[in-house]
């Protein structure tokens, strides 16, 4: 069987390349528009909850015009194009990156944004387990999760295979791999992003574990 994984929120902390990309971001407002305090703002409003307009809300905050459609669109640059040096994986997924990978052959299935995906996967070191993650959006945007384009690539790659699907987001993650006989695993963590972000239609997965060190167990 191979062991397939989603990458954000299922091996590391999705918020700590949202703190690290919005400093960066910070540091590109003071240099090139001489705004000082931008990444504190934006880090207090997402901190908050806030998931849309918070560049130019913490650009209101700082009592400044408001940005326009070029700044906005350099800033996103900035943030989509950030590479971190490092990003800490959830102990439990790295624990189980190491047992897996002794009996079971690895892949990896993330949906987002070239080159932040792949700049995440770097700051990881996922190539020490998985030479070559596919990341959907380098197949098409269309092919974004529930497309099951990365899935059956995936199959292509693993001829006569068996395949488990390992993930955290129930509204898109398992659609794809149930629809095509996939067995499929939620990480649902105590303090998990989608945690309780309703299942979709057929995206039900078929079980359920609080830790990667669950996973151990089931395979
Ligand atoms: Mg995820």
């Amino acid at each position: 069987m191979v062991v397939v994984f989603d990458m954000d929120d299922t091996l590391f902390p999705e918020h700590a390349f949202v703190l690290s990309a919005l400093a960066t971001a910070g540091d590109y407002a003071l240099k090139k528009w001489g705004v000082a305090g931008f990444a504190d703002q934006a880090i207090a409003l997402f901190q908050a909850g806030q998931r849309k307009g918070i560049f130019q809300e913490a650009f209101l905050r700082l009592e400044r015009e408001p940005m326009t459609i070029e700044q906005v669109h350099e800033l996103l640059q900035v943030y989509r194009t950030h590479a971190p040096i490092a990003l800490p994986w959830f102990p439990d997924a790295l624990r189980a990156m190491q047992a897996i990978s002794q009996s079971h052959p690895l892949a990896l299935i993330s949906d987002g944004f070239l080159p932040t995906q792949s700049n995440k996967a770097k700051a990881l070191g996922i190539e020490r387990w998985i030479p070559e993650p596919v990341f959907t959006e380098a197949l098409g945007r269309e092919f974004w999760k529930p497309s099951p384009k990365a899935f059956e690539l995936v199959m292509q790659r693993h001829p006569r295979e068996n395949f488990m699907y390992v993930a955290d987001n129930a509204s898109k993650d398992f659609i794809a791999p149930n629809a095509l006989g996939w067995r499929t695993v939620q990480v649902r963590r105590h303090e998990g992003q989608y945690r309780n972000t309703p299942a979709a239609p057929l995206g039900q997965p078929q079980q359920i574990i609080s830790s990667l060190d669950e996973l151990i167990l089931l395979i």
